[in-house]
């Protein structure tokens, strides 16, 4: 047992919080400690919503998005244009443009942008089922909406190498959104912006 620590359970339960992204071990003791002053109840509820969400949760068959049903809720409505699919990395991503207010058509969620220097090849993401989606049919334009990094980059040449001859319009999300910026941290008005003043996508940007 480390020496600041009286008891092992303490230690342990900061150490499991301190594996969390951007947590360090202060704060995870501050968190920790939080918690053991409420009551058995508050704290039962806040383990069960994780080990529940880890359990139960679902991602949408068509647009890997997370669900609580095999279909997303953005598939399913009817009121949506089903021909136009916004092409993003994570879950987050869809909620970004969610909020713009500006999209009203479907996702497809890569899970990730290709890395090679991270060991991330275009068979650890969702490129497949995306073209799968194209040749079905339904589908008139992808819009590419990943980071301008080198790796969002990347990727979307590798999907227009993959979608150049389907017939399906190809679109990138203009570069009001700076480069080197991820989605998530870009302002709801600038992405709002980006995404009705998408350009067509010819393989370089
Ligand atoms: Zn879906």
């Amino acid at each position: 047992m480390n020496q600041q620590y009286s008891s092992l359970l303490l230690e342990k339960a900061v150490s499991e919080f301190a594996k969390l992204p951007g947590i360090g071990k202060k704060t995870a003791m501050r968190l920790v400690l939080h918690l053991l002053r409420q009551d058995t109840a508050t704290v039962e509820a806040f383990g069960n919503s994780v080990i529940t969400l880890k359990r139960e949760v679902k991602y949408c068959k068509v647009c890997h998005n997370i669900s609580d049903t095999d279909v997303c809720q953005i598939c399913a409505n009817t009121q949506r244009d089903s021909s136009t699919v916004c092409v993003v990395e994570n879950i987050r991503d869809v909620m970004v443009v969610e909020a713009t207010q500006q999209y009203k058509g479907l996702y497809h969620v890569l899970g990730g942008v290709i890395s090679p220097m991270d060991g991330v090849g275009p068979g650890d993401l969702q490129i497949e089922s995306l073209i799968n989606r194209v040749k079905d049919g339904g589908v008139k334009e992808i819009i590419l909406a990943l980071s301008t990094t080198m790796e969002g980059d990347t990727t979307n040449f590798y999907l227009y190498r993959k979608l150049e001859k389907s017939g399906v319009k190809l679109s990138i999300i203009a570069r009001g959104v700076s480069i080197g910026d991820e989605l998530e941290y870009t302002d709801e008005i600038t992405l709002g912006r980006s995404i009705v003043n998408r350009t067509a996508f010819n393989g370089t940007v």
